[in-house]
């Protein structure tokens, strides 16, 4: 299987990262969409995917930098010849984001000018989408493919349960931490997995920086942590990412998040500081994600 990591920034726009966005392509031609951030549709057809072809999206949870770009999706699929309902996985609260969007909703104008049009009748099932609202435990199963969550740690559960996954296939193990702090969940996901991918917000300078000024310090998992994750879990590889913008020269970024960021503390260099803050505790072969890096398993 490929893996390529169409989105790997977070909730600011960001010039050189998509929001968090992850296609799983097996050898037999099938993708699974882990979270449609902003741009995860033009990503995946810079990466030689049609839309139309990924039939299964699994959001995991709904925060706008994980489902931002889901109306785009569906509605180019629709354009590009869908077949049938792209299935739609997700927390209490996705059929209602999804009802919201198009024949009912936000996209409804859209909708009526392009179903007008016979070809576009012929596959309106693309833009209904077959959406199943999960519970921890195993979600989806295909002739391929098993997909477990677990309830992750990031917003309160009263306002969106936040999974995190075990993607089994081709007898691979993939784990994605979706947003969350260090939580055993994810161990229990990555146990053994050939690959966790995990998000890493913050580094830790930028965090002790936010404990101070009171910004959402309790949420995410910091490089260090999340070396102690890998290292419990045995994952036999990582992939960090969901990039907090700490890496970024832009000066729009910059201007903008001065009220809670060490805006003088961000560039590039901060890289080195998050592997090596892994490497105390992770020792294996470790990737640091850009947009449109592609692992093969
Ligand atoms: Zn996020």
């Amino acid at each position: 299987m490929k893996i390529t990591m169409l989105g790997t920034g977070a909730a600011l726009p960001d010039p050189d990262r998509g929001q968090s966005a992850i296609l799983i392509s097996l050898d037999s031609g099938k993708h699974y969409l882990f979270d449609c951030g902003e741009g995860a549709t033009r990503q995946m057809v810079r990466a030689n995917v049609n839309p139309a072809d990924v039939g299964v999206v699994f959001l995991t949870h709904l925060h706008h930098d994980h489902i931002g770009d889901f109306p785009y999706f569906v509605i180019s699929s629709w354009m590009m010849n869908r077949k049938g309902s792209p299935v739609l996985l997700g927390p209490r609260g996705t059929r209602n984001f999804a009802r919201h969007l198009f024949e009912d909703g936000a996209f409804h104008t859209d909708f009526a000018a392009r179903s007008a049009y016979p070809l576009r009748q012929a596959n309106i099932e693309a833009v209904r989408p077959d959406v199943r609202e999960i519970s921890p435990g195993m979600v989806y199963q295909d002739d391929e493919v098993k997909i477990h969550a677990l309830h992750v740690d990031h917003i309160p559960e009263h306002i969106c349960e936040c999974f995190g996954v075990r993607f089994e296939a081709e007898g691979k193990v993939v784990a994605f931490s979706g947003d969350t702090k260090p939580c055993d969940a994810m161990v229990e996901l990555a146990r053994d997995a050939d690959l966790m991918i995990h998000e890493c917000t913050f580094p830790e300078s930028f965090i002790a920086h936010r404990a101070k000024t009171g910004v959402g310090i309790y949420a995410h998992t910091s490089p260090t942590e999340l070396g102690v994750i890998a290292a419990r879990a045995g994952a036999k590889s990582v992939v960090a990412t969901h990039f907090g913008h700490f890496d970024s020269t832009s000066p729009v970024l910059k201007r903008a998040a001065g009220h809670h960021l060490p805006v003088d503390l961000m560039g590039p260099h901060l890289m080195d500081e998050v592997a090596a803050d892994i490497r105390k505790n992770y020792h294996g072969p470790l990737r640091l994600a850009h947009d449109l890096m592609r692992i093969d398993l």
